[in-house]
């Protein structure tokens, strides 16, 4: 775990990670490595903002010399409403800069890169949840030429994601994974050690399940395995994230394997 201190009482740093909770990011640890692999003598801290204070706060940070932030929960919205160039189709961003207000998401991009790695390409993916992340990455997938098939518990929630990210997507009322390369689990249930409503017995044995959480155990990922699903937990996206996060800000490679160790 890292060490988050209060907006206010946060040191100059070159870049931070801002979100609330904050102390459980392992973002400082990869950017520092990060930083050192690249010969880089830049600075990274973990910020606490409560979201009614996130306007005061971007102030004071980009007044203390802050370069830019990585943006985590509750603050991915309020970051697209502060920053130039976001997609309106996602409606939330993680990653900013202070220079010219520019704002960007990287989940989205990194997500795209992991399963590149995974050697997975377009197919029709089950979408299981419909909160900030499955919306940024269901526009990606849609844009990649993927079929997404998008399962909430709450049904409106869903249809608000659709409403919203105005693309090409079918809604469907059970966690049916039949004809699916690929089944990701958007949803926060692992953060409570809970695993989402899945209908198991519907996944392709050639699937793979994909879990965005990290630093925790899932108990979805464990599921998938017992049903002989290969499996991709959280971390990869964190570092393809954190990657462009880092290229986009210092426009230097990133040093994806410091970056990957630093978290291991
Ligand atoms: P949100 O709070 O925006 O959305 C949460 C979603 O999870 C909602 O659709 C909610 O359903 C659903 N949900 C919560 N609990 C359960 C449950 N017990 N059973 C079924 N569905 C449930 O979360 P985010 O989109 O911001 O984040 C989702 C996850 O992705 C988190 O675990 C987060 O840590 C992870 N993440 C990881 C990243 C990485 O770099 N690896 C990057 C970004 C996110 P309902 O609408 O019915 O309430």
């Amino acid at each position: 775990m890292s060490e988050s201190v209060h907006w206010q009482d946060v040191e100059a740093a070159d870049y931070g990670v801002i979100g609330d909770p904050v102390a459980h990011s392992a973002s400082p640890r990869m950017h520092a490595a990060a930083y050192k692999e690249a010969g880089l003598s830049y600075d990274y801290r973990a910020v606490r903002v409560p979201s009614g204070e996130f306007d005061q706060a971007m102030r004071h940070l980009e007044s203390l010399g802050y370069r830019g932030l990585n943006v985590t929960v509750p603050l991915k919205e309020l970051a697209y409403l502060w920053g130039e160039g976001g997609d309106p189709r996602m409606g939330a961003v993680n990653t900013v800069r202070f220079e010219d207000h520019a704002c960007v998401n990287t989940d989205a991009p990194g997500f795209l890169r992991t399963l590149r790695d995974q050697r997975v390409g377009p197919c029709r993916v089950l979408m299981l949840g419909a909160g900030g992340s499955a919306r940024a990455l269901t526009v990606a997938l849609a844009d990649a030429g993927f079929e997404v098939a998008l399962y909430n518990r709450t049904l409106t929630r869903a249809q608000e994601l659709v409403r919203a990210a105005g693309v090409r997507v079918q809604i469907v009322s059970s966690p049916n994974a039949a004809g699916c390369g690929l089944i990701v689990n958007a949803t926060s249930a692992g953060l409570q050690g809970e695993a989402p409503a899945m209908d198991w017995q519907s996944v392709e044995e050639s699937a793979l399940a994909y879990d965005l959480l990290y630093g925790k155990p899932s108990l979805f990922l464990e599921e998938a395995s017992a049903h002989r699903l290969r499996v991709q937990d959280g971390k990869a996206l964190l570092v393809a994230q954190g990657a462009l996060s880092f290229e986009w800000w210092t426009g230097v490679a990133a040093p994806i394997e410091a970056m990957m160790r630093a978290i291991a």
